[in-house]
C-alpha cells in the first residue's frame, strides 16, 4: 500500500499518520489521511507517496516470496493480469524459494510468473522481474 511521505502542511514524517478511512473508497476526493501534528485532512493527490518496498536493495537484499508478492499486488492490483494472478497467490503460500506449492516448484511458480505478466512492466516491475530471474539462476 502507498503511504504518503510527510504531510503536505506542516511536513511531518509519515509514521504520525492515521489512516481514517477504507482503501478502496469510490470517491477520489474523500480525505483520506489526518495528520495528528496539524490535523490536516487530506487525501493521496495532495502529497508525495511512498510504500515500503521504495527503499529497496533489489539487488542485494533477499526478498521473501510473500514480500515479492505483496510488491507485486501492491503495484499491479489494478489491473493484474487474471493468466499471472493465480502464480502470485501461490508465492504467497510459499515459505522461501525451495519450497513448493501444490505440485508446483518455486521455480516453476516464477517461471509460469515471468511468462504471464509482460504487461506488468514499469520501474518497480523490472526490478522485481530482475530478482525473481536472479533468483531462479542461483540454485
Ligand atoms: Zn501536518
Amino acid at each position: 500500500m502507498r503511504t504518503p511521505k510527510t504531510c503536505p502542511k506542516c511536513n511531518l514524517d509519515v509514521n504520525l499518520y492515521w489512516n481514517m478511512l477504507v482503501e478502496n473508497t469510490m470517491y477520489d476526493n474523500w480525505k483520506k489521511w489526518f495528520c495528528a501534528q496539524c490535523s490536516h485532512f487530506f487525501n493521496c493527490k495532495d502529497g508525495e507517496l511512498h510504500s515500503w518496498y521504495d527503499d529497496l536493495d533489489f539487488e542485494s537484499d533477499f526478498i521473501s516470496p510473500i514480500k515479492i508478492a505483496d510488491i507485486i499486488y501492491d503495484d499491479w492490483w489494478e489491473n493484474i493480469s487474471t493468466e499471472a494472478k493465480p502464480y502470485v497467490e501461490a508465492l504467497f503460500n510459499l515459505s522461501d524459494f525451495n519450497d513448493s506449492f501444490w505440485y508446483d516448484s518455486a521455480d516453476t511458480i516464477i517461471t509460469y510468473f515471468l511468462m504471464n505478466s509482460t504487461n506488468w512492466k514499469w520501474d518497480i516491475a523490472k526490478k522485481v522481474k530482475k530478482a525473481l530471474k536472479r533468483l531462479i539462476k542461483e540454485k
